[in-house]
């Protein structure tokens, strides 16, 4: 199959563990993990490699960079 999802390897430091999850199932996946395993502790992360990309790709996504910031009262 030529159009599957891109998958995006998600670390766990804490349990030495590295698995790769669907794209769009990293928040699920990293929440899911950190609830069942650490108490809700933000342990398991995506690929410190890959997060800079992914975050500015998200942060895209989001319209982070929008100048809408600039309303002031
Ligand atoms: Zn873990």
């Amino acid at each position: 199959m030529s159009d599957e999802e891109p998958t995006v390897p998600i670390v766990c430091t804490d349990c030495e563990t590295e698995t790769r999850v669907p794209l769009s199932n990293v928040a699920d996946a990293l929440s899911r993990h950190n609830e069942g395993k650490h108490g809700g502790e933000e342990i398991a992360e995506v690929d410190p490699g890959l997060k800079d990309q992914l975050a500015s790709l998200v942060a895209e996504d989001m319209g982070l960079f929008d100048d809408e910031s600039t309303a002031d009262s």
